[in-house]
């Protein structure tokens, strides 16, 4: 009889876990994305889109799916989805993982600020005295900067934000990672950027430009993770393959 594994998407370690587990024989592994992008990557073994409707949604859909164990593997930014999983496997009895990539950790030369939210990053800014700013932040989260009305920004997008907040000064430029280190130093000196403002995402594919900020002594605004229920957790595909291997 097939095991049935939900995994909570939306990211690079999914989608790797998803083609882990449709390798091993007698698993059903099922990805859950949230639905935010229009064509998405479909992952390996079977998918589902669209929200649960909060924990209750989710506790019902484990239920019916005869769920054995869910890998929280969304976004270090995904919070609200960890909390639902967290009371919703509860609530069913599901045993769950969280698999989240290690934070980025500064060096002793990196000029970091480390910030709880998008006002808190503004005010940083403020203090500065900030004048040519990169917000690497995702598209949703630009609001906030109009505040500065002094202020020229570099945006750095997927996709188009819309609507465009209305930024005082803005270059926007689209692009998809990953970017490579001398593309990021390139960037900053182009654009003679004095900040960056960016989230503690992790990652390999986004993490030039912070050496490139290194380099060049460019001050960068940190937006830390935000808090997630204490789980059982793992740090690589591997470790989380290991964990569901040991459900069976
Ligand atoms: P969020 O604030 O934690 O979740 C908001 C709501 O979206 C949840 O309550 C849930 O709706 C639904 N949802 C989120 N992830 C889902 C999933 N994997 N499957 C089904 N429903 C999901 O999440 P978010 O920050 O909006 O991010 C949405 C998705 O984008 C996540 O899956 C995440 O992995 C991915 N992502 C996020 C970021 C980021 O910076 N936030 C970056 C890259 C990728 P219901 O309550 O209706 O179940």
């Amino acid at each position: 009889m097939n095991r049935n594994i939900l995994i909570l998407g939306g990211t690079t370690e999914a989608y790797r876990l998803a083609e882990a587990l449709a390798l091993r024989a007698g698993l059903r592994g099922v990805t859950s994305l949230a639905g935010r992008t229009s064509q998405p990557r479909l992952p390996a073994g079977e998918s589902r889109i669209g929200g649960f409707g909060g924990s209750a949604g989710l506790r019902a859909y484990l239920r019916e799916q005869g769920i054995q164990g869910v890998v929280d593997a969304t976004h270090p930014f995904a919070a609200t989805m960890g909390w639902n999983a967290q009371r919703g496997c509860a609530a069913a009895g599901v045993p769950l993982l969280r698999l989240e990539r290690p934070p980025w950790v500064a060096a002793p030369e990196d000029r970091w600020e480390s910030v709880a939210d998008w006002e808190q990053a503004v005010a940083a800014l403020r203090c500065g005295g900030a004048r040519r700013v990169f917000l690497a932040v995702g598209r949703q989260d630009l609001g906030p900067f109009a505040a500065l009305d002094d202020t020229w920004f570099l945006v750095r997008a997927v996709t188009p934000p819309d609507p465009m907040p209305p930024l005082h000064a803005c270059r926007l430029l689209l692009a998809r990672g990953p970017f490579d280190l001398e593309g990021e130093r390139a960037l900053l000196r182009h654009h003679r950027i004095d900040a960056l403002v960016c989230k503690n995402s992790g990652g390999d594919a986004t993490q030039a430009k912070l050496v490139a900020a290194r380099e060049l002594g460019v001050r960068v605004i940190m937006r830390r993770r935000p808090e997630r229920p204490v789980l059982p957790a793992a740090s690589s595909v591997e470790a989380a393959v290991a964990w569901v291997e040991a459900l069976l």
